[in-house]
């Protein structure tokens, strides 16, 4: 539920509105906004007296929140949701984020080197996991806390802010002391004891849809990290199973308009797992971004041949330059532009 004030209410008329709120046994979210102020009532249980808020000074209107999700609508909040990252990358208003890097950080030298290079191309955050979710126990699971240290190393060294995956809600806390963005994936989008936990990690978290999740399903899931108090969420269309085996899974270019409608979040576009094939990240990138994606996560190895992990969507550097360079041309096509390139390292390696 949310209560709209009025143009001319007071910062007094909004503490009055909080104050019944809680005092009524909920809790209060005050939304201010340049269109318009609101007081967010957290945990209806469908037993809340509209009437007693409705007659407060300077309420406009009670607006009851058709969604099952609530605070992830659009509804509750008509602004945009900007994510700004330490190194100044922002998310969600005007700029498209590039987040490019190997599947798994694998050794210095490659995860470094690689940080070199994306960076130099323009990207601004660098991916690389280091507990990787895989469908085969016996697959590389990467390297841990040294993995994060490297990441860290790489952040030092370029400016880049980093994106990698927690799995487990014991691995937050570990991930959130070396990570710019926590990464929920694919296969733990409805590991809501993950989410929870992230949601009060106090970082922002990059949630990927589920290989069979709907779009409510997903923005659900997202709601578990704002209702933690956790309202930097970025969604991530990441490609869904399909009945054609020609991709390995099928980018749903659909859900960005979509979500972009529902939803004040930012959304990103992966089309490195959202196809599975090098020869297809380039074109569905471009694509993505022409939908109104916020951005790109693009998986970029310096050797796809030897990858430890996802080696056949990996695009070779040269390629990451190609897809910078075109993207940047769409973005600006439709009056949007890339997050401008990170000032040059104070330290060279
Ligand atoms: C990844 O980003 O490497 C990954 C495992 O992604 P997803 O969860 O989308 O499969
Ligand atoms: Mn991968």
């Amino acid at each position: 539920m949310l209560v709209v004030m009025a143009h001319n209410a007071s910062p007094e008329d909004v503490q009055v509105v909080v104050d019944t709120i809680r005092e009524m046994g909920y809790e209060a979210a005050p939304i201010p906004g340049k269109q318009r102020t609101a007081v967010g009532l957290v945990g209806n249980d469908g037993n809340v007296d509209a009437s007693r808020l409705e007659a407060l000074p300077g309420v406009l209107q009670v607006i009851h929140v058709s969604q099952p999700y609530k605070q992830v609508s659009r509804e509750w909040r008509e602004e945009p949701t900007v994510i700004e990252l330490a190194n100044g990358t922002r998310i969600g208003g005007n700029e498209v984020v590039m987040m490019a890097g190997p599947c798994s950080v694998e050794s210095e030298a490659q995860i470094l080197g690689m940080a070199q290079q994306i960076r130099d191309a323009g990207a601004t955050v660098l991916r690389g996991g280091a507990f990787k979710p895989r469908s085969s126990p016996y697959s590389f699971q990467g390297m841990a806390e040294a993995g994060l240290r490297l990441l860290a190393r790489a952040r030092d060294e370029t400016g880049l802010a980093i994106v990698t995956e927690a799995i487990d809600p014991e691995g937050v806390d570990i991930v959130a002391q070396y990570a710019d963005i926590i990464q929920i994936g694919a296969r733990n989008m409805q590991n809501f004891s993950l989410l929870r936990r992230a949601g009060r990690s106090g970082r922002p978290v990059l949630l990927k849809r589920g290989i069979a999740a709907t779009i409510n399903e997903l923005l659900l899931s997202a709601e578990y990290i704002l209702a933690e108090g956790n309202g930097q969420v970025i969604l991530c269309e990441r490609g869904v199973r399909s009945f054609d085996t020609h991709t390995r899974n099928l980018l749903d270019l659909t859900a960005i308009p979509v979500v972009k409608a529902l939803s004040h979040l930012p959304i990103i576009a992966d089309p490195s797992h959202g196809t599975g094939l090098r020869s297809k990240v380039i074109p569905m990138g471009r694509a993505a971004v022409a939908a109104g994606a916020d951005g790109l996560i693009v998986e970029v190895h310096p050797d796809p041949e030897h990858a430890l992990s996802d080696g056949a969507q990996s695009l070779y550097p040269p390629q990451f330059e190609e897809l910078m360079t075109q993207v940047g041309e769409i973005a600006r096509a439709i009056g949007r532009e890339l997050t401008p390139r990170l000032p040059s390292p104070t330290h060279a390696r």
